[in-house]
């Protein structure tokens, strides 16, 4: 089966799939897009997701390009005409084709493209071993908080990282804490047992992996604190690691190649994990 993609209410050809050299994402990334994951054919947190993209959109004054529950059965669509069990779907609405101009044009159509891609879970040596991280300046506007197209702060930071040999970029504020990854959300444990991400607002995009592990680790217990740490503080802290919706809980095990918490990952992390995809699981029997 090949792949396809949604354009704007049509399912094409993946490789044929085309929107208008003056769409506003095209030409001023004036749009927003979600990440959604998919496992075992079953989107995994969906209506946090939906909330996020009527977010983002309102912030924007974009339209919702349909119906709430017409972009659900859309994907669910997508998910079907792809054959997609375990991966990601990821779409994005535009404010439309209109003749360039900075100002919001007064009639047009918001766009929504809709891909899909399979992805496998991280390796065992990946979780066995962690991945390592970069710092990198953050250098991004004070909407962090809107998931926008217009990545190239993001895109910069990861390509400065790959090049260091790193898996991802830890972008650093003028403060000096750590703010997130350049597609994740970051964490540290600290060595009186506090689990500590940098607080919700406009500096970082509200991760939904983040959101959900925050509530779910409030159930049990575990110590959470939304507050800044700098770089240093997770040099040396017991354990650290990231979340996004494609890697769930990762372990981060070295600092601009310094290591953390020993060189493997931490107990708090593991369990992180387990409570993740056990969450994951349960939404999985729920939705079958
Ligand atoms: N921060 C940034 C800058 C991101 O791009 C992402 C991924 N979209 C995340 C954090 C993680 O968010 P989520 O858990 O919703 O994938």
């Amino acid at each position: 089966m090949g792949r396809v993609a949604y354009v704007n209410g049509r399912y094409v050809p993946h490789d044929h799939a085309q929107v208008h050299i003056e769409d506003r994402g095209y030409q001023f990334a004036d749009g927003v897009y979600e990440v959604v994951p998919v496992v075992d054919g079953v989107l995994v947190d969906e209506e946090p997701h939906l909330d996020r993209l009527g977010y983002s959109l309102g912030e924007l004054r974009i339209a919702w390009p349909v119906r709430r529950q017409v972009l659900r059965l859309i994907l669910r669509e997508m998910m079907a005409r792809n054959g997609l069990e375990r991966g990601i779907i990821y779409f994005q609405v535009t404010r439309g084709v209109a003749p360039r101009d900075h100002k919001f044009p007064a009639k047009a159509k918001s766009s929504l493209v809709i891909t899909t891609k399979r992805l496998k879970p991280p390796s065992a040596a990946i979780l066995e071993n962690g991945v390592a991280v970069s710092s990198q300046p953050d250098i991004r506007w004070e909407r962090c908080d809107i998931k926008s197209l217009s990545l190239l702060p993001n895109i910069l930071a990861k390509q400065a990282a790959h090049e260091a040999g790193a898996f991802e970029a830890w972008l650093v504020d003028e403060a000096g804490a750590v703010t997130e990854g350049s597609s994740t959300n970051a964490w540290i444990v600290t060595h009186s047992g506090e689990i500590v991400t940098y607080p919700k607002g406009q500096g970082i995009l509200g991760g939904i992996t983040r959101q959900s592990l925050l509530q779910l680790a409030a159930t049990r217990n575990l110590r959470l604190v939304e507050r800044s740490f700098t770089l240093d503080e997770a040099k040396a802290a017991a354990e650290a690691f990231l979340t996004s919706s494609s890697a769930f809980v990762l372990p981060v095990t070295r600092i601009d190649g310094e290591v953390v918490g020993g060189g493997k990952p931490g107990p708090v992390t593991r369990q992180l994990r387990e409570i993740y995809v056990a969450n994951v699981d349960a939404q999985i029997r729920a939705a079958k």
